[in-house]
């Protein structure tokens, strides 16, 4: 048995206590066979002992030996190991070098400690009976022991990556450091141990003890304890390697914790029995519990973070969550996530401002919609308000003539529903047929034409169809109907000219009668008197045509403008001028010397025509033109004045009297007047007859009679109705008068008798 060899052993190694740890599993084995026993709590290390003799190798702990057979010593690389440690006893500066520490420790082999526990192996081995019950206790200490030491080892560690994530490689190092002091350190308890410095050994023991334990309370997040800083060496510098890494994880711990303020975070974790812990602003309001926390969110919420959790339990799966709580109406976005194989980390973020914020903008964003909707509502019901008042026939086609929109009135002009129009061609509809009646090919309307060209359009008489086949005379436009640019059809407005075309044929029917009265010799003239407001005297008349229309008397306004419109007017001034002139010759034979002034229309003034028919007339009835008088409106003069200008130029030199009626209605300008070659000008009745009352009338009077008789002109006031307005247009120097204040316009007879009548009585 290698045991018997033992008294004689020669050299002892240290191990490091970390191999001993990793060369756990194989130790049990050894354990169970060879009765080997590890104080590994202890110092976790081991001793090496070779018999001096024999070469035998054996290992011893710290606190009892053990003895391992070459075999099984190979087997786990312990020769290996004890190079290794070698050389690490080697590197450390300052320190003994190898050979003198083999020789320190040749010293101190034979230490009791050693004999006595190798005494006791002995013993035991040499009892098998007693051996099988001490080998199952110590195997099952041992295994007490492992865990713990397996425990502590985590924790280290643990440690050892906290300082390692939190601040690198130099952290690192200093715990590298402090583990290969601690192998120094063991190493030579161990040798002091053995060699009988036990009390150096176990001070230092102690201290390296209390920088493991400060190492596990850093890990653990608790104060270290003072006591391992004194002194000057590696323990120390190890010591205050912690301080300074428990000093930084301090300072980050409050960095961190002023971040989770500051950010309104919060981290809470919970752990399979639902514990909660929390960090962040909030902290202390959640009790220790899932449930306390939760019961601070809304019922529907929490339910939520509960199911996530479980959630997050069963895959591992993050999950998100957003609740709120029910103690101040805060508003929290978070996220669930597996923290370790059993615990889970939920990460959360105040996010009452942002949801503010938020619904600000929805409110806001939904307040604007429903603005515009309104607007937009509203200006529908505008449109379609005008739409449906508007008189005018609207619709609208399409670049293919389809009809696309239509208005009340079109659809009512055209008597059918809006619905019944819209989709249908509206030219198939209504447009069909020219106003005689032919066809009228589709690619022929204006309206299609307009919807492709993009051309406006207008037409002013032309025939649409109803429904029940009568014509509805249009006057239209048509525009095209353009969206960004481009056309998609045509607006068709329309109006209904009916009454315009009933009138127009009403207007045909009367001026044919009109022909018909003339070439009958249905017009009189009727005479008024114009009075010299000076003498009194009266020595011309106005003629008035009447149409004496069955038994009934027709007034000039009736039909002077359908003959005007109708071509009838010429026909009518010839016969005017023709009875005028007659009349004038039979006045003449009765001794009436009067001149007769006869109403020209402006169609009469295009060219001098007229002259030579009053030239002719007055041929005809052997009397001078002189002794007709020429009036022609304002309006007349003013609208085309060169050809006016010439006509009156000629009746000067044949010195016909002219004179411009109406005046001061045209709205024309004066300037004209100067190039005007006429007699007089006749004051429109509405400056005259009221201007007893109004003093603005008189004024304008006077004025023109003043610029009149500058320009060489006398002036005529029409429609004197009193005595009164006579005096004032006496006091105005007017020249003459004509009104009902002297006579109505007077059948010739009638007139022969008011002349005489005014004959004797102003003798
Ligand atoms: P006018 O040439 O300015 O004729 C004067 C009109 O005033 C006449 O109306 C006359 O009856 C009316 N009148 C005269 N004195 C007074 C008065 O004191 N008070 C009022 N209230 N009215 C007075 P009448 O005869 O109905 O003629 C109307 C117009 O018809 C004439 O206005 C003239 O422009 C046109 N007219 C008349 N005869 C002819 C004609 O033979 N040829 C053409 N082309 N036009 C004619
Ligand atoms: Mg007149
Ligand atoms: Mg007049």
């Amino acid at each position: 048995m290698l045991i018997t060899a033992l008294p004689a052993a020669a050299v002892v190694l240290v191990l490091l206590s970390l191999f001993a740890i990793e060369q756990q599993d194989a130790r049990d084995d050894v354990a169970v066979d060879q009765a080997i026993e590890i104080d590994v709590a202890a110092a976790h290390l081991l001793a090496l002992v070779v018999d001096a003799e024999t070469g035998t190798r054996g290992f011893v702990a710290t606190g009892d030996a053990l003895f391992l057979e070459p075999e099984t010593a190979a087997r786990h690389e312990l020769p290996a190991a004890l190079d290794r440690f070698e050389r690490l006893i080697a590197q450390q500066p300052g320190r003994p070098p190898a050979a003198d520490l083999r020789n320190a420790l040749d010293k101190q082999l034979m230490t009791l400690q050693a004999l006595k526990t190798l005494q006791a192996l002995k013993t035991l081995g040499s009892d098998p009976s007693i051996s099988g019950a001490r080998l199952t206790a110590a195997a099952s200490e041992e295994k007490t022991s492992t865990d713990d030491v397996r425990r502590q080892i985590a924790a280290i560690q643990q440690h050892e990556r906290l300082l390692h994530e939190q601040r690198g490689a130099a952290r690192e190092r200093a715990l590298a450091r402090a583990n290969r002091l601690a192998v120094l350190v063991a190493g030579l308890g161990i040798a002091g141990g053995v060699g009988g410095s036990s009390l150096l050994m176990a001070r230092l023991v102690r201290r390296i003890r209390n920088v493991e334990r400060n190492a596990l309370l850093l890990a653990a997040g608790e104060p270290l304890r003072p006591d391992s800083r004194q002194g000057a060496d590696e323990i120390a510098s190890l010591a205050a390697s912690l301080d300074n890494a428990a000093s930084l994880i301090r300072d980050q711990q409050r960095r961190l914790q002023l971040a989770l303020e500051v950010g309104r975070i919060n981290v809470w974790e919970v752990n399979p029995d639902d514990e909660m812990t929390m960090q962040g602003d909030r902290a202390d309001e959640y009790g220790r519990t899932m449930e306390a926390g939760l019961s601070t969110l809304r019922p529907e919420h929490a339910q939520a973070v509960r199911d996530g959790v479980d959630g997050v339990r069963r895959d591992g799966e993050p999950r998100d969550y957003e609740v709120q709580s029910v103690r101040d109406g805060r508003w929290f976005a978070g996220r669930l996530m597996r923290s370790s194989e059993t615990d889970v980390i939920a990460v959360s973020v105040d996010v009452t401002a942002l949801r503010q914020t938020q619904e600000d903008l929805r409110e806001s964003e939904v307040r604007r919609g429903l603005d515009a909707l309104a607007a937009s509502e509203q200006r529908g019901k505008y449109n379609a308000l005008v739409l449906g008042s508007a008189g005018e026939g609207i619709a609208a086609i399409d670049a293919r003539g389809r009809c696309i929109s239509a208005n009340p009135a079109a659809a009512r002009m055209l008597g059918y529903e809006v619905a019944e129009i819209v989709g249908r061609d509206l030219h198939a509809l209504c447009h069909h047929s020219r106003p005689d009646g032919s066809p009228y090919p589709p690619d022929e309307c204006i309206m299609r034409a307009a919807a492709v060209s993009g051309e406006a359009t207008r037409v002013e008489d032309e025939v649409f169809w109803r429904r029940d086949g009568t014509r509805l005379p249009v006057a239209y436009s048509v525009s095209p109907l353009s969206d960004g640019g481009s056309i998609r059809g045509a607006v068709v407005t329309f109006t209904d000219i009916s009454d315009r075309h009933d009138a127009d044929i009403e207007a045909e029917r009367l001026a044919a009668e009109l022909r018909a009265g003339i070439r009958a010799g249905e017009m009189v003239l009727h005479y008024q008197p114009k009075i010299d407001l000076r003498t009194g005297a009266c020595d011309s008349v106005e003629a008035l045509v009447r149409w004496q229309r069955n038994d009934r008397l027709v007034y000039p306004d009736d039909f002077i403008g359908v003959a005007e419109r109708c071509g009838v007017i010429d026909e009518l001034t010839d016969c005017v001028i023709r009875s005028a002139a007659e009349q004038i010759a039979n006045w003449t034979a009765q001794g009436i010397d009067l001149r007769v002034a006869v109403n020209l229309s402006a169609l009469s003034l295009v060219d001098d025509r007229i002259v030579d028919v009053l030239v002719s007339r007055a041929d005809e009835h052997e009397i001078p033109v002189s002794r007709l008088d020429v009036e022609i409106t304002e309006s007349a003069a003013a609208e085309n004045p060169e050809p006016v200008i010439a006509i009156l130029a000629k009746l000067a030199t044949l010195k016909v009297h002219t004179a411009i009626d109406d005046f001061g209605t045209g709205f024309s300008s004066l300037s004209y007047l100067k190039h005007l070659p006429v007699s007089a000008l006749k004051i429109d009745k509405s400056f005259v007859m009221n201007m007893p009352n109004d003093t603005r009338d008189q004024a304008i009077v006077a004025s023109t009679v003043h610029m009149a008789h500058s320009l060489g002109m006398s002036v005529v006031a029409e429609g004197v109705e009193n005595d009164l307005v006579a005096r004032i247009l006496q006091r105005a120097m007017c020249d003459a008068g004509q009104g009902y204040h002297w006579s109505r316009p007077l059948e010739p007879a009638k007139l022969v008798d008011w002349l005489r009548t005014q004959t004797s009585g102003r003798s």
